[in-house]
């Protein structure tokens, strides 16, 4: 199956995480940068190990030149623009963000999107650009099928498990088949049960049984589904 977003470049043990995530029957895993010197690691471990794609973008966190950035589009297994997206709708976020949908648009690539609480200002900037993960899905059922409705992908992650998340899983399980990813986040979000440990690409598989379970259909399913839907989006084999 395949992790739709994590972060191997945080890892130092990253030979024996690639490891466990392949014994647990992980054969991809979308591992996205998040500044212009995260974006050029994600690359070089992708051309180290045959399992990982890279994702090259600016977190609105970081104050890097997204231009930078398309220097680097041309590398082999760069499947996608992002991590970016909004934090908050601050000037500077949003002309970050333009930026990177205008570049995934000149180069036909999938735009890897980070929101917290800006459903409406993602939709604006995003328009109808149909190539978009909503990564670490948080939002409710409207803005869900807002996203869907534009041919866009939600991918959920360890806050599915979380106790508190009634509302996520609802929305998980309304999900069209063919729109729905899982991801870990990793080193981040660790899921239910195994929160308070370091989060590994491994985990993914938790992720897709709590999926499953809420959607009342077997884990060999969820995984065949979304490894299918990952593969479509991001071109891989
Ligand atoms: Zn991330």
């Amino acid at each position: 199956m395949i992790d739709s977003h994590c972060h191997l470049q945080e890892f130092e043990d990253l030979q024996a995480v690639i490891g466990n995530a392949s014994s647990a029957g992980i054969t991809g895993m979308i591992c996205c940068g998040t500044d212009v010197e995260s974006s050029k690691q994600v690359i070089q471990i992708a051309k180290r190990f045959e399992s990982v794609y890279a994702t090259i973008g600016v977190h609105p966190e970081s104050n890097d030149d997204p231009l930078e950035i398309e220097n680097l589009i041309n590398f082999p297994k760069v499947v996608a623009i992002g991590e970016c997206g909004l934090d908050t709708d601050n000037p500077r976020e949003i002309k970050l963000l333009k930026m990177q949908v205008d570049l995934a648009k000149r180069h036909n690539l999938p735009l890897m999107i980070h929101n917290r609480k800006q459903d409406k200002k993602i939709l604006e900037i995003l328009g109808d650009y149909p190539k978009v993960i909503l990564h670490c899905f948080t939002g409710d059922m409207v803005f869900m099928k807002e996203c869907v409705k534009r041919g866009w992908y939600i991918s959920f992650g360890g806050i599915v498990t979380f106790k508190s998340s009634h509302g996520l899983r609802d929305v998980a399980k309304a999900v069209p088949e063919d729109k729905l990813l899982v991801e870990t986040d990793a080193p981040y979000i660790t899921p239910e049960p195994l929160r308070g440990t370091r989060n590994e690409p491994r985990n993914v598989k938790i992720v897709a049984a709590k999926i499953a379970e809420i959607r009342g259909t077997s884990i060999n399913q969820i995984e065949e589904v979304t490894a299918r839907n990952a593969r479509r989006l991001f071109g891989i084999a």
